[in-house]
């Protein structure tokens, strides 16, 4: 591991894709050093004395640490905790998750995001109970077999479960690795992940290795923050090159940022006294998996509105109740406006009455209580569109 044990005498960086350049030396990827026995000793004590209480810690349940594991990506463990609590008072096993019907555990991930996770999860599961009778595989390739699980949770899953020598490299991880030996560069730039990944296998303790890898995860989300690092209680400051430098944020470079881009959509509210109709999926692949209200995308209101009216006439489209242009009467003038981003997506929605509505179950058409639709399986978009029209 490349982590200079003397303060740099000039920093002098490598940019674009070499990303090895440390403060003014450069490493020899995998090269042992005498201090790393010490930084590992630092970590783990100070990960005993300060670790947060976390409802899967502890547990040595596989199970348990699958599915913190999938519902903390991409998430803040402040989000992830009621909805893990939740989840496992009703799933407490592989067996239970694997006989559930889809749809109830989509409802109990709604709000969560990334609804392909519990997909993956309830495919999982299934598969678990039906070709391992119900036990987590303890090898990397029988994890990674899987749907859903890659490199980084399998890993995680075996050296904290298992205690098995595997290194995880997540982004709070690469963090504090590539500040530790002034290492620049981002994560989606093989070598730099590489240089990472070498330093980090280093560094990890091949006796407690999964109390390392949540020990390095915790200094990353609660010390090692992207801004402001806690350095001056930070267990491994006196090993730190990034903070030697004086400008431990330099390290690693920001992740590119991909350019919001702008996306309209027509939201159709079809009422019929207390219900209102949802449909599956929210147009372009995106939700397929969740309850939303008919809708469509367009390049503007005038085409989300156009393209809204082709998707309503396609659903309902004979019906006698339903006259106007294109076999749907819908009101141009919009009800509500709301913004809403989904990754890169940066959606402005307006929201049309459709009337009058037809009570009428067309395929792929469900019509759900007003009052009941947060307990369903909706998208947060959805959510967002329910609190909107209930001040109506
Ligand atoms: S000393 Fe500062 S920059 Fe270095 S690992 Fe600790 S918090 Fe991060």
């Amino acid at each position: 591991m490349g982590i200079p044990s003397r303060p740099p005498a000039r920093r002098k960086e490598a940019r674009g894709d070499f990303p090895v350049a440390t403060c003014g030396r450069k490493t020899h990827e995998g090269e042992a050093r005498p201090e790393h026995a010490q930084i590992r000793r630092a970590l783990l004590n100070w990960f005993r004395a300060n670790a947060r209480t976390l409802p899967w810690r502890g547990t040595g349940d596989p199970y348990a640490v699958w599915v913190s594991e999938i519902m903390l990506q991409q998430t803040q463990v402040a989000t992830v905790v009621p909805f893990y609590q939740r989840f496992m008072q009703a799933y407490p096993s592989v067996k239970s998750l694997a006989q559930s019907p889809l749809e109830r555990v989509l409802e109990l991930w709604s709000g969560l995001g990334y609804y392909r996770r519990a997909r993956h999860l309830h495919e999982a599961a299934r598969v678990i109970w039906r070709e391992h009778g119900g036990d987590f595989p303890q090898n990397y390739a029988g994890i990674r077999a899987l749907p859903g699980i890659g490199d980084y949770t399998a890993k995680a899953v075996l050296s904290i479960a298992f205690n098995q020598p595997h290194a995880v490299l997540d982004g709070n991880v690469a963090r504090v690795v590539a500040r530790l030996g002034c290492l620049r560069g981002n994560l989606h730039q093989p070598r730099f992940r590489e240089s990472v990944e070498a330093s980090l296998a280093q560094l990890l303790s091949r006796r407690q290795a999964g109390n390392f890898n949540q020990a390095m995860m915790e200094l990353g989300q609660t010390i090692c923050k992207p801004r402001r690092p806690h350095c001056s209680i930070c267990p491994l400051a006196k090993w730190c090159a990034g903070h030697r430098s004086g400008n431990p944020e330099a390290y690693p470079l920001p992740r590119p940022r991909r350019a919001a881009q702008l996306h309209h959509l027509a939201v159709g509210l079809l009422r019929y006294g207390k219900k209102v109709a949802m449909v599956r999926g929210l147009g372009d692949g995106l939700l397929d998996d969740l309850w939303n209200f008919p809708s469509a995308f367009g390049r503007s209101s005038a085409g989300a509105l156009e393209n809204l009216r082709e998707k309503l006439a396609a659903l309902f489209g004979n019906h006698p109740d339903i006259s106007a242009r294109h076999g749907v009467s819908l009101q141009p003038a919009p009800l509500a406006e709301f913004q809403h981003n989904i990754t890169f997506r940066a959606i402005r929605g307006r929201i049309y009455q459709v009337t009058p509505s037809p009570f009428t179950l067309y395929k792929g058409v469900h019509w759900f209580e007003l009052s009941r639709l947060p307990q369903a399986a909706i998208s947060q978009l959805a959510r967002k569109i329910v609190q909107k029209i209930s001040r109506l």
